[in-house]
Formats: C-alpha cells, sequence, structure tokens
C-alpha cells in the first residue's frame, strides 16, 4: 500500500485529532483523547479523570494497532517512549501540552510504526498567552511553577509513593489520591466546564466502599477504570488515609490505627499521619 493510502487508513480508522511525526528510523502516531474534569464530590475520594481518559487512549492504541495490522501496516502500541518529547509544539508554564480547541485536557495514545510515514498534523498547535501570565504559578499549592518548573515540588510526583514527600505534600494532596488539575483549572486555554463524576466511578471512590474493596483487594473496578497500573493496594491506601486526615474524617481513625501496623513503610508513614490528624480532632471533640 501507498504511504498516501496507509494515511488515509489511519485517518479514517481514529476519529480523534492525531499527528504523525517521525520517530527514530520509522514513524508514530499519536491520537489526542479529550476528558472534561470530575466534579469533586465530600465523602468521594478525588482521581482526576484524566486517568480514566489516558486508560481509554492506551486500551484505543491496542485496537486501533490491531485493526492497522489487519490493513497491512506494521505497527505496535503503546510504544516506551518520551510521548511529549516526540511531539512537541505548544506547552504551558506547567510543562502540559496544548493543542487548539483542545487546551491541555487530553490524553494522549499512541503507536509506532514500522515505517517512516510522511508527517502529518491533525491537530493545531495552541498559541500561548504565557508570557505575562502567571496564573498557575500563583494557584500551585506548592510553587512549582516558576522561572521554570521544579518538578520535585509537583504533588504529581508524589502520587502513589507520598513517603517521599513531606507534610506540606500530603496537606497540599487535600482529597486526592490520584492527579491534580489546580494549574490546568486556573488557565485561560481551558474550559470552565466540569462534569459530575459517572454513577459507577462515585461508587467505587466512596469512602467506606474504597476502603471495603482496599481491606478485601478487590481493585478490578479501579483498574477497569483508571488502569492497572495504579491498583495497587498500599500505594492506594496510603493515598486514602491522607485523603481522610486531610478530609478530617474521624470514621478511619481505627483504619489509621490498624495500618500504622502495617508492613508497608508506606502504609505506615500515612497512617502516622491521619492518626496525628485524626487524633487532634477526636481530642478537639468535633464531630
Ligand atoms: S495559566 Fe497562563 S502561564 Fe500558565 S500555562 Fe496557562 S496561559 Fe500559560
Ligand atoms: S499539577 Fe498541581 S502541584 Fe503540579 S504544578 Fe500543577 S498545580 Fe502544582
Amino acid at each position: 500500500m501507498e504511504s498516501s493510502r496507509k494515511l488515509e487508513a489511519i485517518r479514517a480508522l481514529i476519529p480523534y485529532s492525531c499527528e504523525i511525526v517521525p520517530a527514530g528510523c520509522a514513524s508514530a502516531v499519536f491520537f489526542y483523547v479529550p476528558y472534561v474534569p470530575f466534579k469533586s464530590e465530600p465523602g468521594v475520594a478525588r482521581v482526576d479523570s484524566f486517568y480514566a481518559a489516558s486508560n481509554l487512549a492506551y486500551n484505543l492504541a491496542g485496537r486501533y494497532a490491531e485493526k492497522l495490522r489487519e490493513f497491512g501496516i506494521a505497527c505496535s502500541p503503546n510504544p516506551e517512549i518520551d510521548y511529549k518529547a516526540a511531539i512537541g509544539g505548544s506547552v504551558g508554564k506547567n510543562t502540559l501540552l496544548y493543542r487548539k480547541g483542545l487546551g491541555s485536557r487530553f490524553a494522549i495514545g499512541a503507536i509506532l510504526l514500522g515505517e517512516e510515514l510522511p508527517p502529518f498534523n491533525g491537530a493545531q498547535y495552541a498559541e500561548m498567552p504565557c508570557e505575562g501570565c502567571d496564573l498557575c504559578a500563583r494557584a500551585c499549592p506548592l510553587g512549582a511553577i516558576g522561572e521554570r518548573f521544579d518538578r520535585g515540588r509537583c504533588m504529581r510526583q508524589y502520587m502513589l509513593r507520598p513517603e517521599q514527600a513531606g507534610e506540606e505534600v500530603w496537606a497540599a494532596f487535600e482529597d486526592r489520591i490520584l492527579g491534580c488539575d489546580i494549574c490546568q483549572r486556573v488557565c485561560p486555554m481551558n474550559s470552565e466546564e466540569e462534569q459530575p463524576m459517572p454513577q459507577e466511578v462515585r461508587q467505587l471512590l466512596d469512602y467506606g466502599n474504597f476502603v471495603r474493596s482496599l481491606k478485601e483487594g478487590n481493585l478490578g473496578g479501579f483498574a477497569k477504570y483508571f488502569g492497572k497500573n495504579y491498583a495497587r493496594k498500599n500505594s492506594l491506601l496510603a493515598m486514602f488515609l491522607i485523603c481522610a486526615a486531610n478530609a478530617e474524617d474521624k470514621r478511619f481513625f481505627e483504619l489509621a490505627r490498624q495500618c500504622a501496623r502495617s508492613d508497608s513503610f508506606r502504609v505506615r508513614a500515612a497512617a502516622a499521619y491521619a492518626l496525628k490528624k485524626l487524633r487532634r480532632r477526636r481530642e478537639d471533640g468535633v464531630t
């Protein structure tokens, strides 16, 4: 099949904005799955809807690659390359990629082709108004955005491995167990639209249900929505303890006491924080 027919087949198959860029001595197809942030709700742990979109993009890349191979186009999905570096284009002060019409709210799916195709850009770069704008820098609770982006201060680095951070970061997590959207929320390049959590996600992340699933080691629902790489019991338990502590939810004091004896240092560190915060709350007699 000639290159132009292959390009047509790729574009006909993938209903999202996509780009084809050089990747080593071949090409890679990148497509952008948009998402709308979830509204947060009291008593429901916060997971950024980016992770649902990212999981979808991962699964779609597998399905698209299978189809492309049926068309005779050699390829493999989800290559282990740096997507952002390969794609390039508009980047915000928060180091996220931006595209016209999507802002920064998209997850990237990728397929590595077995050959080089002419570059194709089906997604337009956005003109970034970063010069003279510091909304994201002012909004970041940890001061990660400045002249340079300080990755070591961004709370996303410590999601699911909170023991590597300190109490300043744990407090900034608030009720988040995965993801931080603060710098995207204030960016004028993004829409202010939000969506209610789908019922199934709300049930999954409801504090009581979530703890039950963790105790039973039943993380299939979490893996289905957000990806199996994130469905790790001790990591999620540690994040939940911090979330419950920040939400000052005394129902989980006993859980924190049990977790203080965990074999996992990650869980014990989070439990110590939860015990400190929730004990103070109990002593204050706040109901
Ligand atoms: S908030 Fe302003 S400075 Fe930050 S990424 Fe958006 S446009 Fe750029
Ligand atoms: S993701 Fe959150 S912590 Fe990281 S830079 Fe943005 S606002 Fe700051």
